[in-house]
């Protein structure tokens, strides 16, 4: 066991006042204080005080004086640069930035270096390198000449101005830097809501951005309850557009408010994502399959997936496989670098999982192995193998966001197909097989915003992410993020 020993700067970060991110200062602002638990030990480790209406308004007046003024005369390499200072400003506080992760989300501290930091990190240099090279297209135009003159039409891609950014709790850091990063480089400033389970990151974030010398109210972070501040955000006059990563209900709630104000809205919602092992794979590579796609960071990434779908010859022996491989997995403190189970990120959300697991024991699916919370303080809940009844089980239609596999034994590969495809969501895929005709062909017709195949839940900026059906809309990264965050506008001339 390597148990992290907390740095200097984290104990001292912890002591301070929080509040919120605005105009380039750190304000403590005059809400309530809340607490924040380590979901690992149940403990208090910081107070933050909540937003209110004039911090919000604060926020936001900010966030549009810098839009108009400092942001935007800055030009667009200017504002790469500024991304890749933080970048580099992240990467030498990379301890820090995890230690205060894992002390908030209860994530395990070697995800929170690689998946939180270094992941955020690549992401802000990614975007950075789209500065200088957003632009409009020029296009020849048909009118007819009545005397000789001449037409020419070009685009403008224009940045729409304040961006909200709503975040989860699951990657408290890296969420907010696809949505912050993509919105700056387009030249348009943030404002970010992070969820009051994780709201000490993207203040210490924030800070380092200051530091780097992006100006005064480019980026601002208000703390504070979602139900509260949420729409305050979204209605504000000065809200351009909203940026949503989170559960369905919520993300419908905001895509409602967004919508009835004609306000662009992007939702990466979660949904029930499957996973199919095709039964040329071996007993081994699936079980490290479902490891991979289920069970990291205890279920809790968006794109983790909760359905299995496994051939039924095979069905038995890939589960005691896994079985096996579950029991030898390190419960731990996530501040032990040997740590591979760790709490769940918060109260609320262990005693959800719970209830659906016990739902599912009376609705008679099988727990074959976990289900329930080991005898150690904090939020912690096994992981957990459910052999289902049937596709209509409630564990294979709604979302547990934690570590609860749900497996399905199929006979046929094209009924199977139709049964992944019944769903109301379509955030994510995978297909595991060694024929790359029948894995190209399942790809095609996997209905999921992104599909993998032989592997799950790994992101790259190049490669565009979003839901289809109930599972949102808008694509971040690649040069789809383009469209999320300008607008075009038409010149025509005539000479
Ligand atoms: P929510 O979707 O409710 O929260 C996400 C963000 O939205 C948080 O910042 C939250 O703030 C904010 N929020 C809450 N209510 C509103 C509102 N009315 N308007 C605008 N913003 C709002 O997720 P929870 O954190 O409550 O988790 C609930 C469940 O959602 C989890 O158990 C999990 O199943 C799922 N989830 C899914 C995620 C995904 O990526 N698919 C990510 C996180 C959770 P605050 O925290 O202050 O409420």
């Amino acid at each position: 066991m390597t148990q992290v020993k907390l740095l200097a700067v984290v104990d001292a970060f912890l002591q301070r006042e929080h509040g919120h991110f605005i105009n380039g200062l750190s304000q403590p602002g005059g809400g309530a204080l809340r607490p924040v638990v380590n979901p690992a030990t149940g403990q208090e480790i910081a107070r933050v005080h909540d937003g209110c209406a004039e911090d919000v308004s604060a926020a936001m007046a900010a966030a549009q004086q810098a839009f108009r003024g400092s942001w935007a005369e800055m030009t667009a390499l200017g504002r790469g640069k500024l991304l890749l200072k933080l970048a580099d400003a992240m990467e030498q506080h990379r301890e820090e930035l995890a230690q205060i992760e894992t002390l908030c989300s209860g994530k395990a501290i070697t995800l929170s270096r690689e998946l939180e930091v270094d992941q955020a990190v690549a992401f802000l240099r990614y975007f950075a390198g789209w500065a200088g090279k957003i632009c409009g297209e020029t296009t020849e135009i048909s009118l007819p000449p009545r005397g000789g003159e001449k037409y020419r039409g070009f685009t403008l891609r224009e940045p729409l101005g304040v961006v909200v950014g709503i975040i989860p709790w699951n990657f408290s850091i890296m969420i907010a830097i696809w949505k912050m990063a993509a919105a700056l480089v387009c030249g348009c400033t943030v404002v970010l809501k992070p969820s009051e389970f994780t709201p000490l990151t993207m203040l210490r974030v924030a800070q380092l951005a200051a530091d780097a010398g992006f100006p005064p109210g480019a980026i601002n972070v208000v703390n504070g309850n979602g139900g509260l501040l949420g729409p305050m955000l979204i209605e504000h006059p000065f809200c351009a557009k909203v940026t949503f990563t989170g559960s369905v209900p919520t993300g419908r709630s905001v895509g409602n408010a967004a919508s009835a104000l004609a306000i662009p809205v992007t939702l990466e919602l979660g949904g029930k994502n499957p996973a199919l092992f095709l039964a040329d794979m071996t007993v081994g590579e699936m079980v490290d399959g479902i490891i991979e796609a289920g069970y990291l960071n205890q279920g809790q990434i968006c794109a983790s997936a909760e359905r299995f779908y496994l051939p039924a010859e095979k069905m038995d022996e890939v589960l005691s496989g896994l079985i096996q491989r579950l029991a030898r997995l390190n419960v731990a403190s996530p501040l032990d670098e040997a740590c591979q189970v760790g709490p769940l990120a918060n109260k609320a959300h262990l005693e959800k999982i719970q209830k659906l697991v016990a739902r599912a024991k009376e609705d008679g699916d099988e727990i074959l192995y976990g289900g329930y919370s080991p005898e150690r303080p904090g939020y912690y809940f096994l992981p957990t193998v459910v052999k289902v009844r049937s596709e209509n089980s409630t564990l294979m239609r709604e979302e547990t966001f934690g570590p609860v596999g749900s497996f399905l034994a199929y006979h046929d590969e094209e009924k199977v197909l139709q049964q992944i495809n019944n769903s109301p969501f379509g955030l994510a895929a995978s297909v595991w097989t060694h024929n790359l005709n029948k894995a190209m062909r399942y790809s095609e017709r996997m209905q999921a915003g992104i599909v993998w195949i032989n592997m799950h839940s790994l992101l790259d900026p190049a490669l565009p992410f979003g839901g289809v059906k109930g599972s949102g809309n808008g694509r971040e990264f690649g040069s789809a993020f383009i469209n999320d965050y300008t607008r075009l506008k038409s010149v025509m001339m005539r000479y």
